[in-house]
C-alpha cells in the first residue's frame, strides 16, 4: 500500500477526555475507496475516532494525515469532503427536500436542483412523490436516517463514516443504507468507515474489519474476544465462568490485561464431545448465524455459547459434512495456549 493510495493515516494517536486516556492508536491505515468496519463494545472508542476521522474533534496527541498531507481538525476544506452521520440524525426542522437540497445550496449548486433531489431520495429507498414534502418529524426512525444519509450522499463525500447508522433502523432501512453505502464507494470511490454492533450486518458491507478495546485497535479481522472477570486457578491458568456453568480455561497473561483474543483459525467445531484429553476447552453452543463470504466461498458461522458469541470460518465441505445450519448445536473447542492476551 503506498502512501497515495492511503484516504487516511493516523501516527501515534492519543485522545484523552479529562485525564482519561480513550483512544491509543500506534498506526492506522485506511485506503482509499475501503469500507471499514468499526467492531467494540460499547464505551471502547469508537466514537471518538470517528469524530477524529471527521476531523470535528482534535486529537490529544499524534498526527492524522488524509489524502496525504497532515490535517488539521475544523478545516473547512476537510470538512466538506469529510462527512459523518450519527446513530441519532440531526435533521433540520423543515421538509424532507429542503433538508436533502440544503448543501448544495449553501454551495450554490442548484442546477437540476430537483432531478438531484430525487436521484438522492431514490438512492436509498425513497419515493420523491412520498416524501418530498414531508416534514422533518413524520418521519420513522429509519426514514430519517435515510433522509440524513441522503442529504449526504447529494453532496458526494470523499468520505462517509457512519456511527450506529442500524441502530435504531428498521431491516428494510438496514439493507437500503447498505445499498447506499456500497453505491457511494462503488459510483464515486468513497471510503467509509462503518461502526456497528449489528456484526452480520456490518460483515455484509465492509472488506476489512478493526476489532477496538478500550481504546486499542488490537488486530484487523473479525475476532473473538472474550472479556473478564477470570479467576485464577493456578500459576499457570484462569477460567471464566459462564452463566450456564461452562467453563472456558485460559492459559495465563504475562502481564497485567484483561481480555483475551481466540483467532477464529484456532477455534474447530464438532458435533460431539472428544473424549478427555485431547482438547482443554470443548464449549457446547448453537449456530445462530452462517454467512457466505463472497471473496472466498468460506462461510463465516457465529456460535452463541450462553452469553458469549463466537465466530470461526467453515467450508462449504465441512457444512455439508457435518449437516450444519442455524440453530443446529455444536460444540467449539480450542487450545487454552491459542489465547493471545490484550
Ligand atoms: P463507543 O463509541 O465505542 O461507545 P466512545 O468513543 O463514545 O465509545 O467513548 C469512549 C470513552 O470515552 C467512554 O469511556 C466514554 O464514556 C468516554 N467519553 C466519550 N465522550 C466523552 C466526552 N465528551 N467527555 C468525557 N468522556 C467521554
Amino acid at each position: 500500500m503506498t502512501q497515495t493510495d492511503l484516504a487516511y493515516h493516523l501516527k501515534n494517536i492519543q485522545h484523552y477526555y479529562e485525564n482519561t486516556k480513550v483512544l491509543d492508536i500506534d498506526d492506522l491505515k485506511i485506503r482509499k475507496g475501503s469500507i471499514t468496519g468499526l467492531l467494540g463494545p460499547n464505551g471502547s472508542g469508537k466514537s471518538t475516532l470517528l469524530k477524529l476521522l471527521a476531523f470535528a474533534q482534535k486529537p490529544t496527541m499524534g498526527s492524522i494525515f488524509y489524502n496525504g498531507r497532515i490535517e488539521f481538525p475544523f478545516s473547512p476544506t476537510v470538512r466538506s469532503k469529510v462527512t459523518l452521520l450519527t446513530q441519532k440524525p440531526y435533521l433540520l426542522k423543515r421538509i424532507v427536500f429542503e433538508n436533502i437540497a440544503y448543501g448544495l445550496k449553501i454551495r450554490k449548486e442548484t442546477k437540476f436542483l430537483e432531478d438531484q433531489v430525487k436521484k438522492a431520495l431514490l438512492t436509498v429507498g425513497l419515493d420523491y412523490q412520498n416524501f418530498a414534502a414531508r416534514k422533518w418529524h413524520e418521519l420513522s426512525g429509519g426514514e430519517a436516517q435515510r433522509v440524513a444519509m441522503a442529504a449526504r450522499l447529494i453532496l458526494k463525500p470523499e468520505v462517509l463514516l457512519l456511527d450506529e447508522p442500524i441502530a435504531s433502523v428498521d431491516t428494510e432501512s438496514a439493507k437500503l443504507i447498505r445499498k447506499a453505502s456500497l453505491k457511494a464507494r462503488d459510483n464515486w470511490g468513497a471510503t467509509l468507515v462503518i461502526a456497528s454492533h449489528d456484526l452480520q450486518w456490518l460483515y455484509s458491507i465492509s472488506d476489512k474489519q478493526l476489532s477496538i478495546f478500550k481504546g486499542n485497535i488490537f488486530s484487523t479481522g473479525m475476532e473473538n474476544i472474550i472479556t473478564g472477570p477470570f479467576v485464577k486457578t493456578d500459576e499457570k491458568s484462569l477460567v471464566k465462568k459462564l452463566g450456564d456453568g461452562q467453563i472456558i480455561t485460559l492459559k495465563a497473561p504475562t502481564q497485567e490485561v484483561c481480555t483475551a483474543v481466540i483467532r477464529k483459525k484456532n477455534i474447530s467445531i464438532a458435533l460431539e464431545r472428544q473424549p478427555a484429553g485431547g482438547v482443554d476447552n470443548q464449549l457446547s453452543g448453537h449456530i445462530i448465524s452462517m454467512l457466505l463470504e463472497k471473496k472466498n466461498g468460506q462461510i463465516m458461522a457465529t456460535i452463541s455459547i450462553n452469553d458469549l458469541s463466537l465466530i470461526l470460518r467453515l467450508s462449504p465441505d465441512q457444512i455439508s459434512h457435518l449437516d450444519l445450519y442455524p440453530g443446529k448445536k455444536v460444540i467449539l473447542q480450542f487450545h487454552s495456549n491459542d489465547v493471545e492476551w490484550i
